[in-house]
């Protein structure tokens, strides 16, 4: 397929290398010189705007780090609608709130063009490894058009229901990641300080009722995870910037909603003060350095 591909950070720079080593002919539009000539040396052509990234492409993707972004790619002048043929999908991967993915899928509409939100999780190790989750609001026959393409940066790409419903099941899975962090820094940071070794404590969460991927794979205590980015001074992984921008997500989708998120606004609060605390580009495990001293 030729696809279009706009966004080429953290996760859109190594989802464009996964769609050319599986044969797609890519287009690639970013506002970063330094992202593009990365993915032009992997095989990318560079398209100086979205609307001419767009010309003649079976499918476009975005991979933008906020709705205000995505509306401008999309609307802006030399944006996708300006270049899209009639019956071209767009696949929107970023982390948005439902009532934009909506909104986008309603303009979308009027030129014809179908509107798909199709965000992911699995982090920048799964965009690498082309293992992503991708979480699709579609209908059923553009869920069926968009899956092969998506095959290709992913291994789990699942039909949410229609358009926003990809969304919502982001955001309320980012929820409940953000608080079970906060859960576990709270815990591991007490029990270091009533004299429990750190290691031994994990040990007992993760064969007993309090485990979870926080407290498993990801525990936010220095040197107990390899691979976590708490044994690499919170460099890497999913910033706390990200994860307080994906809470401030669920707390407007739950305020339309008037549903309540208790634990979610504490947890916001949490990832908020560590941002003002000039800890926004560490990853969100780093909310553990609210509870230790060092
Ligand atoms: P990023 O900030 O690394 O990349 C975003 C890219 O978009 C940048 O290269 C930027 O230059 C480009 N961009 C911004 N505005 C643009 C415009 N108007 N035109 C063209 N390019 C523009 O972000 P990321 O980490 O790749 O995340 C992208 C999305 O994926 C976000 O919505 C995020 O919440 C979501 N997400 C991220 C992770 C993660 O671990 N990083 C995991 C899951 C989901």
């Amino acid at each position: 397929m030729k696809v279009a591909f706009i966004g080429l950070g953290n996760m859109g720079g190594p989802m464009v290398r996964n769609l050319l080593k599986a044969g797609h002919d890519v287009a690639v539009h970013d506002l970063d010189a330094h992202a593009v000539s990365e993915a032009v040396k992997a095989g990318a052509a560079p398209a100086l705007s979205p609307k001419v990234a767009v010309q003649g492409v079976d499918v476009v993707m975005t991979m933008l780090p906020a709705a205000q972004h995505v509306r401008t790619v999309l609307a802006a002048d030399n944006g996708v609608f300006e270049g899209i043929a009639r019956g071209i999908t767009i696949i929107d991967s970023s982390t948005i709130d439902p009532a934009s993915a909506k909104a986008f899928a309603g303009l979308a509409a009027e030129r014809g063009v179908t509107f798909v939100d199709a965000p992911v999780s699995g982090g920048t190790g799964g965009a690498a490894a082309g293992t992503l989750t991708f979480m699709v609001g579609a209908s059923a026959e553009s869920y069926a058009h968009v899956k092969p393409v998506l095959s290709a940066m992913g291994k789990n790409i699942v039909h949410c229901g229609e358009t926003g419903t990809g969304q919502v099941a982001k955001i309320c899975n980012n929820l409940i990641l953000g608080i079970t962090m906060a859960g576990v820094a709270e815990a591991m940071s007490l029990g270091e300080r009533l004299g429990i070794d750190p290691a031994v404590l994990a040990g007992i969460v993760n064969t007993s009722t309090g485990r979870c991927w926080s407290s498993e794979a990801y525990n936010p205590f220095p040197g107990l995870v390899d691979a976590a980015p708490s044994s690499r001074g919170y460099t890497g992984g999913f910033g706390t910037d990200l994860m307080l921008k994906d809470l401030g997500l669920a707390s407007d989708a739950a305020k339309l909603a008037r549903q309540p998120v208790f634990l979610g606004a504490l947890a916001q609060q949490l990832y908020q003060a560590m941002s003002a605390n000039g800890d926004g580009k560490l990853d969100f495990s780093a909310v553990i350095k609210l509870y230790r001293k060092d």
